[in-house]
């Protein structure tokens, strides 16, 4: 699959927000598909095979959290969800219940360009088992378990790399604490935020040069944790 003729699904119920979607990333040489409620998409997305979908969560007709449920029980197609300002629970909740990253409106197009091919980028770096990770003077070799900072061994406690190694599956996308602290700490310790400032403040620490100003291991607030799949 080339990210060029990837086909990417857009739900969404609002005509004009369709519209402008539909041109921008047709745009990009990628191709679209549109559904405007929560039934019809997930119509689509069985009966099409879209390679990723962008998902309203303020739908007509169904909850987007129970869409985000559906399409994760038919597999693991990427998901991208567009909220509204209010609706700050709802996309926790999305996320949490498996969609992948989310922009909140309004939003710029090259965000969403950007946010887009990040995710097909991790489809395609999935299939080939990409082993070494890097940006930055950062490199992390996930088949040998080697961290390194501009050329020279930093180690990592397990727990530690556990974080990392989460982060480094979802590059450049958003992973929720709850999602954090269930695969690395367990179910039980899924409302222990409190761990995770502190395991992520020592990751800082030893990964970034100046811990209080991140460049990789980015806050995003009130919701998670991003790591950079570039330099900005
Ligand atoms: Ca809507």
């Amino acid at each position: 699959m080339t990210n060029a003729k990837a086909l990417i699904l857009l739900i969404e119920d609002d005509a004009p927000t369709r519209r402008f979607l539909k041109s921008s990333l047709g745009g990009h040489g990628w191709r679209i598909a549109e559904a405007e409620t929560g039934k019809l998409g997930l119509a689509a997305a069985k009966g099409q095979n879209p390679d990723l979908i962008v998902l309203d969560l303020g739908l007509p007709d169904l909850d987007g959290v129970a869409v985000v449920r559906c399409l994760r029980q038919a597999g693991d197609i990427p998901i991208l969800i567009l909220s509204a300002r209010s609706q700050e629970a709802d996309k926790i909740n999305a996320l949490d219940a498996g969609a992948d990253d989310y922009l909140t409106k309004p939003f710029s197009t090259g965000e969403l360009e950007a946010r887009i091919r990040a995710l097909l980028r991790r489809v395609a770096k999935i299939a080939v088992q990409h082993h070494v990770f890097q940006v930055g003077d950062l490199t992390v070799d996930l088949t040998r378990r080697k961290v390194s900072k501009a050329g020279a061994e930093i180690h990592l406690t397990p727990i530690e790399y556990r974080l990392l190694g989460l982060l480094i599956r979802h590059t450049g996308l958003v992973v929720t604490h709850r999602q954090l602290l269930r695969e690395v700490w367990g179910a039980e310790h899924a409302q222990d935020t409190h761990y995770l400032r502190i395991y992520m403040g020592q990751l800082r620490h030893k990964l970034e040069t100046d811990p209080a100003r991140p460049r990789y291991l980015l806050t995003e607030v009130g919701v998670g944790y991003r790591l950079l799949a570039s330099e900005i």
